[in-house]
């Protein structure tokens, strides 16, 4: 039945796989537009939502129709092309239409606060407040106080900062303010202050300048070019020649790069050389700063937005140009909730917004080669480093038979004698932290189980615990075998503290560094580690994929991976390509500078195909026989998958959901979907819950899509749903 006002359709964060018809405010000033929020009722509580659409009938009866609260936003907060991507996320994914939206929003806008560019609120003092000493304010101490903190701090202080140190500030501020010796303010967002002139670009070398030439070419319209780069061959010089070109016409860029890519060192090199301020989006943001950063691309105030996997949603006013660095990068793919993956993701932006996409890489995924492969995107090789310094010479150490000593053969051992001696630097990589894997009694054999997880737990000397890497548990150690009694417990295995005190033991303490998630914990201490291995004052650097990428050591002449063999026996089907990945990222690290670097494996496997493509082929070389590989076996990317995960407590409920899901999925399944499960996750308990998984395989993504379309909204509503915590990945990474 037509109804006099407008129906609003209202994405609104929920489980439920549909959107949500109200009435607009019965004000009538603001009537709701297509991409504006709208705070609304929602069962007995308000949710922020975003108009999709209005019509002008609803399936609900007119006396079943709900008014929203307010309109929050006169015009569309989100632009048409975020529209559109929010929709697709919520099809492509599966998700509920309402958690597509919301992942669009930084936090404050999801909320329900006004999206503006203005920095978190401070106070600072007047003229008058500088002149007054605490001690005159009489008879109201806490003012007296608040007025000292404000003397410390002549540039101001944060509401949160006092927030956290003063609770009760706000009162006695308030009455500075009415005082006159007080004033709130905004912290300013963005960088500040005159831009600096562009810095000077380095000659570029006759790979990069025909590369430049083929993707200047390319910077109209929608196309994807993936840069393949060796390590040190100037592929940041070559995307910032194309943000030049980009901004020079008038254009915004955005610029994603990996978690762990985005160092200090990186946002300088693009801001000098640009001469322009960046708007940089990552996890360590405060709210507003996210905000702010946020709302000034969506303005046009900045030309330059630089950010981890979730700035592929930042609106933009006017967009000419995607990045993706590292396109490789396990941290492009977002892990719970909505499962995107951001190189994905901002492929298909650049497609809705028609504008060109580059996605680099010295390692790219399978996907993406495959993508060159059919011609779907085009490719530009940079073969040889900018600097005229050569690739590390790459070699297998076979350590069978060989005496190990806390992992490290002799062979090995005396090459990094050898380096240090010549004045180099040496990295060993072992992806393992911990002193030991396992701690063993050696009466009984018993070894630390890990009471919520189907794991052991790894030895931590330092500390002196053992803790779960899978759920974070932690116990001290015990002197004692807590099954026999038994006093001798032997550390099997090593992880990077043995490694430490072996080298330390050997090389003197103020030789080594170890770098991993356990020795830069503290704020700061990172940084403080990379200096010390930047600044030559460490010989010997020992780390975890922390220091695999995004990180630059010139002085580094050999690279030993410890240990490979791991790596080679994991039944993922992307660990292969993941070990590689490392292996070839972690050598890359070797010779940057004048000298020539070396590289060594050390493994049990010298005869291991993969190793011995690499060492002969390279990286181009292994993607080529995993390709076939694939191909033969039907697996990604020549199929599609998706993955139903569930977990609970009781053991039992998960394997019963996803039989009920099965059951679902097999009534509305397309003719060439498998259904493959449920089967236990390959870690069956893990911090105390039971998990079971159910996969689906086809080589038709349309048929996969059609299939879980039609499933997936049943599947929510199943009873027994309710006693699991469930999931659905589309294109998943990781099988478990
Ligand atoms: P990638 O991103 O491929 O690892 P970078 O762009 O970081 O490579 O370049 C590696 C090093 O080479 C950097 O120190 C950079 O300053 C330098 N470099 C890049 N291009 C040139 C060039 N054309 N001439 C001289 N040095 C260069
Ligand atoms: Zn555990």
């Amino acid at each position: 039945m037509p109804n006099a006002d407008p129906i609003l359709r209202v994405a609104i964060p929920s489980p439920l796989y549909r959107s949500f018809d109200y009435l607009p405010p019965a004000d009538r000033a603001t009537p709701g537009t297509v991409g504006a929020r709208v705070l609304v009722p929602f069962g007995r509580t308000q949710k922020v939502g975003v108009v999709l659409e209005t019509a002008s009938s609803s399936e609900l009866p007119p006396e079943r129709l709900k008014r929203a609260v307010t309109v929050i936003d006169r015009e569309p907060l989100l632009p048409p092309d975020l529209m559109r991507l929010g929709r697709w996320l919520a099809d492509y994914y599966k998700q509920p239409v309402g958690e597509a939206f919301a992942a669009l929003f930084p936090t404050l806008l999801r909320q329900g606060q006004a999206a503006t560019v203005r920095g978190e609120p401070m106070w600072r003092l007047t003229e008058a407040g500088r002149r007054t000493r605490p001690e005159t304010i009489k008879g109201a101490s806490r003012q007296a106080q608040l007025l000292a903190v404000l003397h410390q701090q002549p540039k101001g202080v944060t509401q949160a900062q006092l927030g956290s140190t003063h609770s009760g500030w706000r009162a006695p501020l308030d009455a500075l303010a009415r005082k006159g010796l007080a004033v709130r303010e905004y912290k300013p967002c963005l960088p500040e202050g005159p831009l600096a002139s562009p810095g000077p670009a380095p000659e570029p070398t006759d790979e990069q300048a025909r590369a430049i030439g083929t993707l200047r070419e390319r910077l109209k319209g929608f196309n994807v070019t993936l840069v393949e780069g060796v390590t040190g061959s100037g592929k940041t010089e070559v995307y910032l020649a194309l943000m030049e070109k980009a901004l020079g016409a008038g254009r915004q860029v955005l610029m994603l790069v990996p978690e762990i890519g985005l160092t200090p060192q990186l946002i300088e090199r693009v801001q000098k050389r640009l001469g322009r301020p960046i708007a940089v989006l990552h996890s360590a943001l405060t709210d507003r700063e996210r905000l702010c950063a946020w709302s000034a691309a969506r303005e046009g105030q900045i030309e330059i937005v630089l950010g981890t996997r979730s700035a592929v949603f930042t609106p933009l006013a006017r967009p000419g140009l995607l990045l993706v660095d590292e396109e490789h990068d396990g941290s492009y793919k977002q892990q719970d909730g909505l499962r995107y993956h951001a190189r994905d993701v901002a492929v298909l932006r650049a497609s809705q917004l028609d504008i060109p996409i580059v996605l680099g890489s010295a390692t790219p995924s399978l996907e993406t080669l495959r993508n060159v492969e059919t011609g779907r995107y085009g490719r530009v090789v940079l073969s040889e480093r900018a600097t005229g310094a050569s690739m590390p010479r790459l070699g297998l150490l076979d350590v069978r038979h060989q005496r190990l000593e806390a992992g490290l053969s002799g062979p090995l051992l005396t090459h990094i004698d050898d380096h240090l001696q010549r004045g180099g630097q040496v990295l060993l990589f072992l992806n393992r932290r911990g002193y030991s894997p396992v701690l063993l009694c050696h009466d009984c054999g018993g070894t630390a189980h890990c009471p919520r997880c189907d794991a052991l737990m790894t030895f931590h000397r330092g500390s002196e615990t053992l803790r779960c890497h899978h759920c974070g548990g932690e116990r001290p150690l015990p002197s004692r075998c807590p099954d026999c009694g038994g006093g001798e417990l032997v550390a099997v295995g090593q992880g990077t503290e043995r490694l430490e005190e072996a080298l330390t033991e050997r090389f003197g303490v103020n030789t080594v560094v170890r770098i991993d998630r356990d020795t830069t914990r503290r704020k700061g201490a990172l940084e403080q580690q990379l200096d010390r291995a930047r600044s030559g004052q460490a010989r010997i650097l020992i780390g975890t994929q922390m220091l695999a990428k995004g990180h630059d050591f010139p002085g580094i002449t050999l690279v030993g991976i410890v240990d490979a063999d791991s790596g080679l026996f994991a039944v993922d089907l992307r660990a292969t390509e993941h070990l590689a990945q490392q292996i070839v990222q972690v050598i890359g690290r070797a010779g940057r500078a004048e000298r020539p670097g070396e590289a060594l494996i050390q493994t049990h496997l010298p005869d291991h195909p993969l190793l011995r493509t690499l060492l002969n082929e390279g990286y181009d070389g292994f993607a080529r026989d995993a390709l076939i590989e694939r191909r033969e076996a039907g697996m990604p990317p020549f199929a599609s998958q998706a993955l139903f995960r569930a977990e609970a407590v009781k053991r039992g409920a998960p394997e019963a959901f996803l039989e009920a899901a099965r059951a679902v999925l097999q009534t509305h399944a397309a003719t060439n979907v498998s259904i493959i499960g449920p089967i236990p996750a390959p870690m069956e308990r893990r911090a105390g819950r039971y998990r079971h998984q159910l996969i689906l395989h086809t080589d038709s993504r349309r048929e996969l899509h059609e299939t879980l379309t039609r499933s997936v909204p049943l599947i929510a509503e199943l009873r027994e749903s309710r006693s699991v915590r469930w999931s659905l990945d589309v294109d998943p990474m990781e099988l478990y």
